[in-house]
C-alpha cells in the first residue's frame, strides 16, 4: 500500500533521515522505532506532507532550508509532491501526540469539526464508533478538550483522525507521557482498530516493549538510519534491540 524509497531529509546540511526505505502492506501495522532525535517525527511529517509544506513556505519566504530526496508511493502512485490535505484526501492521516485543535469546544464538537471531509449523515455512527473505541471518552463528552487529562487528549487525538475515515492512519509516537496503564488502553485501542476496521497503520514510537506484540513488521532507526528490521517477534527477541529499548 505504502513504499518509502531511499528517503532522504536534510535541515539545512544536517541529516535527519538517511537513505530510509520501508514497505506496508495493506491491513498492516508497522512500527518505526528509534530514541530521541533518530527522525521519527521527521519521517511522518514527510509521510503526512507537512515538511513539504514547511519548504514550499520558506522557499517563498526565499530560504531554502529542508532538501528532500527518494520516493513516496500510496497504491502505486507517487505522492513525494503532494501538499498534506491531498494526501488526506487520499486516507492518509496523520495523527500527532495530543493535538486537540480547539481547547475551548467539548469534546464531541471536535469530533464533529474533525469530520469536517465526510457526508453528515455518517456522523453519528462515526462517533459511535469512537466511543465504542475509548468509553471513557463517552462520559466526558461535554467536557472541554482542553481541560482534558494528557491520556483523555491522546484517546481523543485518535478518535478525531479516525472521524476523518482514514485508510492509512499515521501514529507520530502515540505513548508519549503516558503511564503504563494508559499506553496498554491504547495499544489495545490501536489492534482493535486494526481487527474491527482493517486499517493500514504506521507507528512511531520509543516505547518498543508495549509496541513490538501487536505489530507485522518493525525498523528501527538510529541517527536517521535503518539498522535492522524484521516481524515484530524477531525484534523482541533481538538482544540489541531488548538491550536497548527494553531497559533490560
Ligand atoms: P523525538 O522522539 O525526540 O521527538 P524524533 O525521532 O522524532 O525525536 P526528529 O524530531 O525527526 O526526531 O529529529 C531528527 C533530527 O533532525 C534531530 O537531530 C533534530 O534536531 C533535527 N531536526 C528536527 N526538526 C528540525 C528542524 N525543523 N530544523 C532543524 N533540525 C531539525
Amino acid at each position: 500500500m505504502l513504499e518509502v524509497s531511499n528517503l532522504m531529509v536534510f535541515y539545512e546540511n544536517a541529516l535527519a533521515l538517511n537513505d530510509f526505505s520501508m514497505k506496508v502492506t495493506k491491513g498492516s501495522i508497522v512500527a518505526i522505532i528509534g530514541s530521541n532525535s533518530a527522525g521519527k517525527t521527521t519521517l511522518m511529517n514527510t509521510l503526512s506532507g507537512l515538511i513539504i509544506d514547511t519548504k514550499i513556505k520558506e522557499q517563498r519566504k526565499g530560504g531554502e532550508r529542508i532538501t528532500l530526496y527518494g520516493t513516496i508511493s500510496l497504491d502505486g502512485e507517487d505522492i513525494t509532491e503532494l501538499y498534506p490535505s491531498e494526501r488526506v484526501k487520499k486516507g492518509m492521516v496523520l495523527c500527532r501526540e495530543r493535538h486537540p485543535i480547539f481547547p475551548e469546544s467539548d469534546l464531541v464538537e471536535n469530533l464533529r469539526i474533525a469530520a469536517y471531509l465526510r457526508a453528515r449523515s455518517e456522523l453519528k455512527e462515526a462517533i459511535e464508533y469512537v466511543f465504542h473505541l475509548f468509553p471513557t471518552l463517552m462520559r466526558l463528552k461535554t467536557r472541554k478538550a482542553g481541560f482534558l487529562s494528557g491520556g483523555e487528549q491522546q484517546m481523543l487525538t485518535i478518535g478525531m483522525a479516525l472521524m476523518v475515515k482514514p485508510r492509512l492512519l499515521l501514529l507520530d509516537e502515540p505513548l508519549l507521557g503516558l503511564s503504563p496503564l494508559m499506553q496498554t488502553t491504547l495499544v489495545e485501542a490501536i489492534k482493535r482498530i486494526r481487527t474491527e476496521t482493517g486499517l493500514t497503520i504506521v507507528i512511531t514510537e520509543q516505547f518498543a516493549r508495549p509496541i513490538l506484540p501487536m505489530i507485522d513488521h518493525g525498523y528501527i532507526i538510529e541517527n536517521g538510519m535503518l539498522t535492522l528490521d524484521g516481524s515484530g517477534l524477531e525484534l523482541m527477541e533481538n538482544p540489541e534491540v531488548r538491550g536497548a529499548y527494553f531497559g533490560v
